[in-house]
């Protein structure tokens, strides 16, 4: 069976132009009933990745999750809960979610923070990558997730949309952890395919109408793509975010594993693509709401793909670097990183690599509230990419 998404044109952030995109996605879609029943409780999991401001394009914007509460609340849905683990879990949820402007919005609606400050472990001996998850006891305690994540670039994966934004559902430092025992994009792909096998959300609504391009997830640029797209699958979904961007969405390993464990499909003729107007072709959407210049990794990559020049990787990889006129020197960088034996470290007040022992996992650019740190490919990298096709 062909997987459904819808998209909407939605220009601005203004609750009812925001409200009537949701709405008409998800009633394409068939309905809120669809998929989940107002007998349920219900999680609605945005993207906090950090206390930011929402025109930065970093976190879900608080009116498309407003109009999301606003119209379960209308469809007689009472148990709503949200949250998210960010990516500074010493912050937590409530204050970050009041730095991206969500908090006050889900007061106004009655929508309680979901407990995101204990963590569980929960076996997975299914698992293809990882035996087992330690997830937040908020996404344990409830019946049903809602997605409601964010179009953005990805230092590691190119891209997080739907597929990687359950990884918020991973408890505190154990996500950095998670970065260390999957440290390339490979193997982590595989990681956050098997996550959505075993968290599994209902149903996934992308917050594309201000995308983030570059040096995403956090400190990328804000672009337009005026778009609000749905689907029960999350594979496709993001498949269709690929395809407006003119990425290949097999370079894109939670897509390629997403397929291969069953999840969705990455298969554009697997993908009804529906609107307001009718069904309508990729090309159609493309030409629609497509940007073939939007700033993301579109080399084929080397990892996992250089098992015989194995030694050629350190000169290979895509290393991060701080920008030091940037740098206020407050040490989230290094806090972010998940090892042991910190691969940043504190010289002269600026944070400095130590690269031997880096595994390239990006949570310092991640992190950094500055945009002072970015990802820079090496000159062998780009020669090898453009002339070895590897
Ligand atoms: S997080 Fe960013 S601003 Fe803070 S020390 Fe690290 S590089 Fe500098
Ligand atoms: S230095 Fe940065 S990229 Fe390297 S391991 Fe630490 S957090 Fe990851």
């Amino acid at each position: 069976m062909k997987s459904k998404v819808a998209i909407v044109d939605c220009r601005k952030y203004k609750p009812e132009l925001v409200e009537h995109a949701v709405s008409t996605a998800v009633e394409l879609l068939g309905g809120w009933k669809q998929f989940v029943s107002s007998e349920e409780s219900i999680i609605l999991k945005p993207n906090l990745l950090a206390r930011t401001d929402p025109e930065n394009a970093c976190t879900t914007h608080p009116e498309v999750f407003g109009a999301v509460g606003r119209l379960l609340r209308q469809n007689g849905f009472e148990e709503l809960y949200y949250g998210d683990s960010p990516g500074n879990h010493l912050i937590g949820v409530a204050q970050t979610a009041d730095g991206c402007g969500l908090r006050q919005v889900a007061e106004d609606l009655g929508i309680e923070i979901a407990d995101f400050e204990e963590g569980e472990q929960v076996p997975f001996p299914d698992g293809h990558a990882a035996d087992h998850f330690v997830l937040c006891k908020g996404v344990l305690e409830m019946d049903a997730i809602i997605n409601l994540c964010k179009m953005k670039t990805h230092q590691l994966e190119r891209i997080t949309g739907a597929m990687k934004n359950t990884f918020g559902c991973v408890y505190g430092f154990n996500k950095g952890a998670s970065h260390a025992r999957f440290p390339n994009a490979d193997v982590f792909g595989r990681m956050i395919a098997d996550l959505n096998r075993l968290v599994r959300p209902r149903l996934h609504i992308m917050d594309g109408i201000m995308a983030m391009e570059g040096n995403g997830p956090q400190s990328g640029d804000p672009t337009p793509m005026y778009v609000i797209l749905a689907s029960a699958d999350p594979v496709a979904l993001d498949t269709v975010f690929c395809r407006l961007v003119n990425l290949d969405p097999e370079l894109v390993a939670t897509n390629l594993y997403g397929q291969k464990y069953g999840i969705g499909t990455c298969k554009t003729e697997d993908i009804v693509l529906m609107t307001e107007e009718g069904d309508i072709s990729m090309e159609e959407a493309v030409s629609r709401w497509g940007n073939p210049d939007f700033n993301v990794e579109r080399d084929p990559g080397f990892r996992g793909q250089f098992k015989s020049i194995r030694f050629l990787q350190p000169l290979l990889d895509r290393k991060p670097y701080v920008k030091r006129e940037n740098c206020i020197g407050c040490g989230v960088c290094i806090q972010a990183c998940p090892l042991d034996e910190k691969a940043i470290y504190m010289k002269k007040g600026k944070p400095a690599y130590r690269y031997r022992k880096c595994i390239k996992c990006y949570c310092c650019q991640e992190m950094c509230p500055e945009k002072a740190i970015d990802v820079k490919t090496t000159r062998l990298a780009k020669i090898a990419d453009r002339n070895w096709k590897l």
